[in-house]
């Protein structure tokens, strides 16, 4: 009874793929080992799957079965298959007496479609009798190989141009675009972001073309020359994105650990693009899951620098986030994809596509923006050149500027915010001369020139004798005056260690405290700003010299609004 339950149960688990059958217009899957003979799994029905059931790569030998239909036309004359790496496809076809012709391709031989990402190789003769036609694919490298196998009449390509392969073409026409831009951008911007962005869209560029077919016409490459070019532009071309980001966010958005973490990312991300490219094929199950898994760190990394960048209030990131969603949608889609589905990643070429040349172009304007700013930022400081320019006005002895080279460019360095003047005079220099000889005296007087360290907000001038004018803008007015000033007395000890007394200096200093509606009411007149230093000097020397007097003015003219001189030493 028992034995006959069994039987009953063991006709009733079998069903399914005895009801499923091989019905015409099916395709079946098998697999097994390297070795697996055809023959074996034909003669074992359980072993196929007719279903969405979990395909994958991964083992050695692939089998996919199909029955043709029973129509009334010409059998099909060809199989298509994803054009990724495998090492041998044997196509089988099969009569219903189960008398059975071969043909067996490697990647070589192969035929590559000039309009789509797959290839085309001849079935064996077929007849009105065949039946079903196996493939049996070795060492796939990677899933969509089989799970989009089909037959076909004829090749893809023989049909002509097809709308994918329109857009690519116009895709690679756009692509060369930002391509030229950047190239004359180069010429001006000699950042090296701006490289980088153009390695992007040409790495972009060589993917268009390879997985599009365009390369075909062009040339045509075999098989895996073809994928190599496809798997390695991508690698590289995010890696060089990458590098991008890591340039053209600005310096104070980004923390230099981030900045220096992203560089290291896309050589992360070369390593594995060239361990896909070149792996051992011992390693072909792993390779691709590394690939796509190691993606995911970077996609991460990037996320959090837009994030820092973005709070730190970068103008570049806003480019950055506008251009990169769509990509970032379509990856973390392929990886999940990957990850979770029987048939593998979905096959987003037209999305990726269509997302990176987004990415492309958005950034071209952000690097133009960019440009604009930085000739702004040029034309801003040539003016600001030409103000001071012929500077032949300068003092022979310390080559700093003298009196004649300021004074007729006093108003217009005014409005350009040099709003501060100190004079400084050396104390007691006579003593020097009188003691070391005018000689010493003199290279005393370059090094006090050195000591004053003029800057683009820190105008120095040699008034005379040993007597010295700054004019300053921007922040820490006094500062950056008084510390100068006592550089002096450093300076001149650690160059001259010979002279026996220390050098000092006295200074008047006179800062305007900015104000709205101030600028008009300032007085521009050179002389009378300075006699209003020499007087603070004045007083400087006579209250024991070696510090400065300052004032902070609001007005200083006709009738100074002054608060009382403060002395500092
Ligand atoms: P204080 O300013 O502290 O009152 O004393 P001081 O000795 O510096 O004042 P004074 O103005 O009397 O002397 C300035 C001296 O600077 C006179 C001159 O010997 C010296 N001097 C002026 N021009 C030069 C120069 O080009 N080279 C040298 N070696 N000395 C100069
Ligand atoms: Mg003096
Ligand atoms: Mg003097």
């Amino acid at each position: 009874m028992a034995a006959l339950l069994a039987a009953f149960w063991l006709i009733l688990a079998a069903r399914p793929a005895e009801a499923a059958g091989f019905p015409p217009g099916s395709t079946c899957y098998a697999s097994g080992a390297a070795d697996e003979k055809l023959d074996r799994v034909l003669a074992t029905p359980a072993r196929w799957n007719c279903g969405s059931q979990a395909l994958s790569y991964r083992p050695a030998r692939v089998f996919v079965r199909f029955d043709l239909p029973r129509t009334a036309g010409d059998p099909p004359g060809w199989f298509i298959g994803r054009a990724t790496r495998f090492e041998r496809i044997t196509l089988t076809a099969i009569d219903p007496g189960g008398r059975q012709r071969h043909r067996s391709y490697d990647m070589d031989q192969v035929r590559l479609s000039n309009s789509d990402w797959t290839f085309a190789a001849r079935l064996p003769v077929m007849d009105r009798q065949t039946s079903a036609v196996v493939a049996t694919i070795d060492k796939a490298w990677a899933t969509p190989l089989i799970s989009r196998a089909r037959l076909a009449a004829a090749p893809h390509d023989a049909e002509g141009p097809t709308g994918g392969l329109l857009f690519a073409a116009a895709l690679c026409g756009l692509l060369f675009v930002p391509l030229v831009v950047n190239l004359a951008f180069w010429r001006v911007l000699r950042e090296p972001f701006v490289l980088w962005h153009a390695s992007a869209v040409l790495f972009m560029l060589m993917q268009t073309l390879a997985l599009s077919g365009l390369l075909q016409r062009i040339h045509p490459v075999p098989l895996w020359p073809t994928s190599l070019i496809g798997i390695v532009s991508f690698g590289f071309g995010v890696a060089a994105a990458t590098m991008f980001s890591a340039g053209f966010i600005e310096e104070r958005s980004l923390d230099p650990r981030m900045r220096r973490a992203l560089r290291w990312s896309a050589a992360w991300v070369v390593a594995n693009t060239l361990l896909l490219a070149a792996g051992p094929p011992a390693l072909r199950p792993w390779l691709i899951d590394a690939s796509y898994a190691s993606f995911l760190p970077v996609l991460l990394l990037i996320v959090a620098a837009m994030i820092q960048a973005l709070r730190r209030d970068s103008r570049a990131v806003k480019f950055q986030i506008v251009a990169w969603t769509p990509v970032m949608i379509v990856g973390i889609i392929r990886m999940v994809t990957n990850a979770i589905s029987p048939t593998g990643a979905v096959d987003a070429f037209f999305a990726q596509n269509v997302s990176l040349a987004i990415e492309v172009l958005i950034t071209a304007l952000g690097v133009a923006d960019r440009m604009i700013l930085v000739r702004e930022q040029r034309d801003r400081a040539q003016s600001e050149a030409r103000v001071l320019g012929d500077l032949a006005e300068s003092d022979p002895l310390t080559g700093l500027m003298n009196r004649r080279a300021v004074e007729p460019r006093f108003e217009q360095l005014r409005r350009r915010g040099f709003r501060a003047m100190a004079v400084i005079d050396l104390d007691h220099f006579k003593s020097v001369n009188d003691t070391h000889g005018h000689s010493v005296g003199d290279r005393v007087l370059k090094v006090v020139a050195e000591a004053l360290e003029p800057d683009e907000d820190t105008l120095a001038l040699r008034m005379g004798g040993e007597e010295f004018l700054l004019l300053l803008r921007g922040t820490d007015i006094e500062d950056r005056a008084e510390r100068r000033r006592r550089a002096i007395t450093t300076r001149v000890a650690a160059q001259l260690p010979g002279l026996q007394r220390m050098v000092t200096a006295s200074m008047g200093l006179v800062v305007h405290a900015e104000r709205a509606g101030d600028a008009g009411r300032l007085s521009s007149d050179f002389t009378a700003l300075y006699e209003h230093c020499d007087r603070l000097l004045y007083e400087a020397k006579r209250v024991g010299r070696n510090r400065t007097v300052m004032e902070r003015l609001r007005s200083f003219s006709p009738a100074p609004a002054q608060r009382p001189a403060r002395q500092r030493a």
